[in-house]
């Protein structure tokens, strides 16, 4: 405990290794852990390392700038960064011996010249577009940058270590274009192949396909949501995902108000009786979503408690009704988890809060701000956090 912190987010770590297991298991392949974004908020470097332990044999991020904290942090595996611009350190990439992803020959002309300043056989994976239309390299650009990985493979100025690229609908598995996607990277490797370069490892698929497409899925997936607990196509399962995160604090401040009363800002929830209210520590500044004010539900004690009024920066109230709900101030308040982290009424979830504001879990997660203090709890490494 942060004897200072009102507000955690409580990372189970064992979750995140039983999930690892999930999506091998789905997809009968390796798995390349995604831990872009600070591990989805999870904090990247505890979920990194849980994720290496039960058995990922890479970690993902967009950027060298996270591949190279994870370095820092003494995560010493395979990782993989594939985002940058004109200013990314490649030298500093290869210092640190991380896997860039090129999106486009200019790029690997940058690594080339990093390459040779650094004295060092650069790791290179190439991102294809593939149908996405996003980053990695465009059909246009394919031969000028097949050539290239060719020749400069050749002189030993890289080694080509994976080819990637990404599906536009895997959260739709039976649409055509993931298929296709998957022939187009066959051919871009069987290009690769007659120009005398063959990449150790090729994987496209992200959660929704490591789930569903196990056909697709190469020699790697690349989940990132899935690790996390969370299924990207809940209608078709959960697949026995565990979610990884609760967004807990404690009731702050307990307070009887009478009928007619205004609550938070401009007094949008007016109550209807005498009641009690609990002040709750969190706000949209932790990533609860204003928008949700007068939508969501606390869970203290086993019951779910409404949210009145608007949510501010730094705290929200919610309604514990005239008699109070037996609840003191100090009580344990989870604002979303797993099914698991209470008995009672339900935990809402964030999919249940994603869905209030008509958005993704993924945002909702990745929004966890930093005050609230990361807590690992059931590390399968055996470590201990403090
Ligand atoms: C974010 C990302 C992933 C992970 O996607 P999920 O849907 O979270 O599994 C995989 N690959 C790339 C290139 C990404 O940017």
């Amino acid at each position: 405990m942060d004897s200072y912190a009102n507000l955690y987010a409580t990372v189970d770590l064992g979750a995140i290794a039983h999930n690892v297991g999930v999506l091998r298991d789905c997809s009968g392949a390796d798995v390349i852990a995604v831990v872009k974004a600070d591990g989805y908020a999870h904090g990247a470097a505890p979920v990194g390392r849980a994720a290496l332990a039960a058995g990922a044999i890479a970690l993902g991020v967009a950027q060298v700038r996270e591949a190279r904290l994870l370095r820092r942090a003494g995560i010493d595996g395979h990782l993989i960064a594939w985002l940058h611009t004109d200013h990314t350190d490649f030298a500093g990439a290869i210092a640190d011996d991380i896997d860039i992803a090129v999106s486009s020959p200019r790029q690997l002309v940058r690594v080339v010249d990093a390459a040779r300043t650094v004295g060092r056989t650069a790791t290179v994976s190439v991102k294809i577009d593939t149908g996405l239309a996003r980053s990695g390299v465009s059909p246009n650009e394919w031969d000028a940058t097949a050539d290239a990985l060719a020749a400069a493979a050749a002189e030993g100025s890289i080694r080509l270590s994976t080819a990637m690229c990404h599906l536009a609908f895997g959260d739709e598995p039976d649409h055509p274009l993931n298929s296709l996607q998957s022939q187009r990277i066959d051919d871009c490797v069987a290009d690769l192949k007659r120009r005398g370069v063959t990449p150790d490892l090729v994987h496209i698929a992200n959660s929704p396909a490591a789930l569903t497409r196990p056909d697709l899925a190469h020699d790697a997936v690349r989940p990132g949501l899935s690790i996390y607990g969370y299924s990207p196509v809940p209608d078709v399962g959960d697949f026995g995902l565990i979610p990884a995160m609760t967004l807990e604090t404690s009731v702050s401040l307990i307070k009887k108000i009478p009928a007619g009363q205004g609550v938070s800002y401009n007094h949008t929830w007016i109550a209807p009786r005498d009641t009690v209210l609990g002040v709750v520590p969190a706000g949209y500044g932790d990533g609860v979503p204003r928008v949700l004010s007068g939508r969501l539900g606390v869970h203290v004690n086993g019951r779910l408690f409404p949210n009145v009024g608007r949510i501010c920066m730094d705290q929200l109230v919610i309604d514990l009704g005239p008699d109070g709900g037996g609840v003191a101030e100090g009580d344990r308040a989870i604002l979303f988890g797993p099914a698991t982290a209470a008995s009672g009424e339900a935990v809402p979830s964030a999919k249940d809060w994603a869905d209030g504001c008509g958005t993704i879990d993924y945002e909702i997660i990745s929004r966890v701000g930093s005050r609230a203090v990361r807590r690992y709890v059931n590390d399968p490494t055996g470590e201990t956090h403090g």
